[in-house]
């Protein structure tokens, strides 16, 4: 039997529709509890759901209670595992639901945390603010550190080496496109494991996945997502995901149930439909990134513009993104000159772009991550990755390049 591509799947995969009525799209399954056809079939049920025995060769884990399980929430994850190649995946009420999730899944006190920088604000407040309660120890480590031995070396260092439990990286980093290689950490993970102790790696692939980049393939154990974003695509909707492997999904999938942090059936189904289209919307937004990124890499109000379509290939980062990346994606960052002042008058005189956070929708989106999206990061931190006053961050939409160009061209002319 061939295997069909992911996008050739997206549309039918795991919906039965002979469980509903024979209606062609699965129905939102709006409900908070299942039926057992009998009690022992309930205790059936249970015993699965909260790993008192294995499940039987073949068998159907039965629909309990929509915190633990839910016919959209199971559609959805089914669909999206299969763009990393993951063995499951759990969708969850928000990207940060997600994040948190690992970390309070695969981290106690007295652990070590070793983390990529900079990472998304929110990530990096619960782990400088609420992760510090649980006294746990971090390590922040900058791009190419991982690859020249140096991570390595300040590991041995910290005396913690023996509680190392967890990577957590981003990559490409957001705003500025930075890039860590997923393997390297993944050898420097293995060299710190014990006969009984694993060290598990996590990646945030909001910025490129599913479509772009595939940690799994690298050796990640967890691809997680904020959903929000280019998944659901639109702007109307919060979510998150986790795709894993076998290993460590059960842990996952028995937090969230805990937490009661799993997606609505509602968002899930949103989140099915949004699915359809991803690839198209992604291959769209990613063609037309690279036409914006040319333009604005020529315009003289322009300083540096952060793109991975512009990575030349004497960079030492050139080979790292061909091995890890599919394509250069569809957000980038670039120095409007003139400081604040004038990346605020070029923000407030764009049209078609909206002035918003977030990324990866159908419309085109622009900010200012200096007092925006990382202003909570520390000002060193930010001087340090390049997050300066004239920096602009935008994600492309999929309306008509030209119209995108000129929007830009008419609000760099008001600068
Ligand atoms: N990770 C990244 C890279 C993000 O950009 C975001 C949100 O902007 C998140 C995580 C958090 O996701 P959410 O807003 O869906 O909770």
């Amino acid at each position: 039997m061939k295997s069909f591509k992911p996008e050739s799947l997206m549309m039918t995969h795991g919906y039965k529709p002979e469980l509903s009525e024979e209606s062609v799209k699965p129905p939102v399954f709006l409900t908070s509890t299942f039926a057992f056809k009998t009690a022992e079939a309930g205790k059936q049920f249970f015993e699965v759901a909260y790993g008192i025995r294995e499940k039987a060769a073949g068998e159907v884990p039965g629909l309990i209670y929509s915190r633990i399980n839910n016919p959209n929430l199971e559609i959805f994850e089914d669909r999206l595992k299969l763009f990393d190649g993951a063995d499951d995946c759990a969708v969850f009420e928000s990207g940060m639901a997600a994040m948190t999730t690992v970390l309070l899944e695969f981290l106690k006190p007295g652990d070590l945390l070793v983390h990529s920088s900079p990472l998304y604000g929110g990530s990096m407040h619960f782990i400088m603010h609420y992760l510090s309660k649980l006294q746990v120890s971090v390590i922040a480590f900058d791009p190419g550190e991982e690859t020249s031995g140096a991570l390595e070396a300040r590991i041995q260092a910290s005396g913690k080496a023996d509680k190392l439990a967890l990577f957590f990286l981003e990559t490409p980093a957001n705003p500025n496109n930075a890039l860590i290689d997923i393997a390297a950490c993944k050898a420097i993970a293995q060299k710190f494991e014990q006969p009984n102790k694993r060290v598990f790696l996590a990646v945030d692939n909001t910025y490129m996945g599913p479509l772009w980049q595939h940690p799994l393939k690298h050796g990640a154990d967890f691809s997680m997502y904020s959903a929000t974003k280019y998944i659901g695509g639109h702007s109307d909707l919060i979510a998150g995901a986790i795709c894993g492997t076998a290993e460590v999904m059960p842990r996952i999938k028995g937090l969230r149930t805990m937490l009661g942090n799993m997606a609505s059936p509602h968002t899930a189904w949103m989140l099915t439909r949004s699915l359809e289209t991803l690839t198209l919307r992604m291959e769209r937004q990613n063609a037309t990134a690279q036409k914006v990124a040319a333009f604005l890499n020529s315009h003289p109000k322009i300083g540096k513009v952060y793109y991975l379509g512009l990575i030349a290939p004497e960079d030492p980062q050139y080979s790292l993104y061909q091995k890890q990346y599919t394509a250069p994606g569809a957000m980038l960052s670039f120095d409007v000159m003139g400081g604040e002042p004038a990346a605020y008058k070029f923000l407030n005189n764009l049209h078609l772009v909206k002035l918003a956070v977030s990324l990866g929708s159908t419309e085109s989106l622009a900010q200012h991550p200096a007092t925006m999206t990382h202003v909570s990061t520390p000002k060193e931190v930010r001087e340090h990755v390049g997050i300066t006053e004239s920096m602009v961050r935008l994600s492309v939409g999929v309306e008509d390049a030209d119209d995108l160009i000129f929007d830009l061209s008419q609000a760099l002319e008001l600068v």
